[in-house]
């Protein structure tokens, strides 16, 4: 079973799954593993036959805190305010800064298969009353709360300090505000120009009441009120916050001793490091999910963040190294195990569902898509870069017919992620120039067992169609004439690429025009003159 069918199998009754963003800044591909864990955790759940809502809301009256978000001519007018009041700095496409930057992850959310049931936002929530009674038993337990931070979390607030952010009605920010005494129908707040380094309150006192979008909950109790107010029963969390006395420690806490409610399910989940750096919040080159994306589709970012179980860090190389190349042939491999096909090596118990969850289609044919024809990614990633090659026919000779409407798709997807992993990260050694001409500086340096060899592979049957039959015939060849195979592909390399390495000889040798191997076999065995 899958770690989500297990998790399914020991819940029952309606499930409620939910997560919230801050919608500030673009979304890193380290941070994408959450809301797929989320969709996958309801997918699994729907699967199992329970009721299930999947929620995602936008927690968009938290503060404006990140000067490097804005221009520098709204630094000053904008920080501390509520990021659902800023105004678009793309301009006019979006009524504020919190729908612009929520629009670009719903959109990648939406890329990769995750369509919530219902995105909410609590700038929408508040003004319509639904929080003001968890705001007044909030104030009205304050001693509990402040209790709570100091016990669970050591925190210490102040005596006279309120669980409470209000909007300032003179100077619109929220970062800046400290609310105290409260009298049962209003709050004495302060717009205190130090109370945060990175904004400046107006100085403003008075007393407002918090109720009906004026104020919000501080971040654990707004938390630990959504999972009241929507019913949550199950909300995956990043490992940064499940940290003991961390952030779902306080809210758990807050959930049981204020609003007296059970806390949802947690699950959570590991950081992926990608090239040794945490990726969640950095700005490293391809760490944008848009760029990743380009070189990893969707199928295969799903079953990337899914394949590990949540607990599990994940580290993830890409730069020169074959780990994009490894991440499709592990798809391929758990597609071709789900069709029912023999495959090499290991496979984790829960592959078919693991595989089912990575479909973009929620609802797609499993079985149809596992016995989708699928080139190899290696393959591709040779193929494009060879002059004057047909790759769909290519790829049907391989097949042995011809493709579907669904395995094109996949073909032209896989040829467009091979493109942009060779300009992006490929490692030297994938990148070939196969010498039009014999190499033959490189002929010379070969020795006499190594052109018996590519004489005979040159006179052993009629060239093969695919990369798997010519690294298979390679072999053959090599055990027969007892060459070691490193030698054999020295040989192969330097007849072809004038080089010592290169990718998979099998592939190499498959891309290439038959004529044109044998003819080059030949010249490099000395059997035929250069
Ligand atoms: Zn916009
Ligand atoms: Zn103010």
């Amino acid at each position: 079973m899958d770690w989500a069918d297990e998790l399914a199998a020991g819940v029952s009754g309606p499930q409620v799954v939910n997560d919230s963003k801050t919608p500030s800044g673009t979304v890193h591909v380290g941070s994408l593993r959450g809301p797929v864990i989320l969709d996958v955790i309801a997918r699994a759940l729907r699967h199992a036959g329970l009721e299930t809502t999947l929620l995602y809301g936008i927690d968009d009256l938290d503060p404006m805190d990140a000067q490097a978000l804005l221009t520098p001519d709204a630094v000053e007018r904008e920080m501390g305010k509520p990021l659902a009041h800023v105004p678009d700095p793309a301009g006019d496409c979006h009524e504020s800064y919190a729908r612009h930057f929520a629009g670009l992850f719903i959109d990648t959310f939406r890329g990769l298969g995750i369509v919530p049931d219902r995105y909410y936002w609590m700038s929408d929530i508040y003004p319509t009353g639904q929080m003001d009674g968890f705001i007044r038993t909030a104030l009205d337990r304050a001693t509990t709360v402040r209790d709570i931070y100091r016990r669970v979390a050591n925190v210490q607030h102040p005596d006279a300090w309120l669980p409470l952010s209000v909007i300032c009605p003179n100077c619109g920010r929220i970062g800046t505000t400290f609310a105290t005494d409260w009298d049962g129908q209003t709050v004495a707040i302060e717009c205190r120009p130090n109370l945060v380094t990175w904004a400046t309150g107006c100085g403003w006192s008075g007393r407002v009441s918090p109720f009906g979008g004026a104020a919000k909950l501080p971040w654990n109790l707004e938390w630990a009120a959504q999972w009241s107010l929507l019913g949550v029963t199950i909300e995956p969390c990043g490992k940064d916050l499940s940290t003991a006395g961390g952030s779902r420690d306080r809210s758990d806490a807050i959930a049981r001793e204020v609003f007296e409610r059970e806390p949802p399910l947690n699950v959570p989940y590991e950081f992926i490091n990608i090239g040794g750096k945490k990726m969640s919040t950095s700005k490293g080159r391809g760490a944008a999910a848009h760029e990743i994306v380009e070189v990893i589709p969707p199928e295969q970012l799903r079953f990337f963040f899914l394949r590990p179980r949540p607990n599990h860090a994940v580290d993830f190389d890409p730069e020169g190294t074959d780990a994009v190349p490894r991440l499709f042939d592990e798809f391929d491999k758990f597609a071709a195990a789900t069709a029912g096909k023999p495959v090499k090596g290991d496979l984790p118990p829960g592959y078919a569902g693991t595989f089912a969850y990575s479909l973009l289609d929620r609802d797609a044919h499993v079985s149809t898509e596992a016995e989708a024809f699928r080139p190899a990614f290696g393959h591709l990633a040779l193929l494009v870069q060879i002059p004057n090659v047909d790759i769909p026919a290519r790829v049907e000779a391989e097949k042995g017919e011809s493709l579907t409407e669904r395995e094109t798709a996949i073909l032209d997807e896989r040829i467009g992620a091979a493109r942009a992993w060779l300009e992006a990260y490929a490692p030297e050694r994938s990148i070939v120039a196969v010498r039009e001409d014999p190499p033959i500086e490189a002929l010379l340096g070969l020795d006499d067992d190594q052109r018996r060899y590519l004489g005979a592979l040159a006179e052993a049957g009629d060239p093969p169609t695919s990369g798997d039959a010519w690294q298979n015939r390679i072999f053959e060849v090599a055990g027969a004439g007892g060459l070691p195979n490193g030698r054999a592909f020295a040989a192969l390399y330097a007849a072809f690429l004038g080089r010592s390495n290169g990718p998979r000889a099998g592939w190499l040798l498959a891309s290439l025009d038959p004529e044109f191997v044998i003819d080059r076999l030949r010249i490099a065995s000395g059997q035929v003159p250069a």
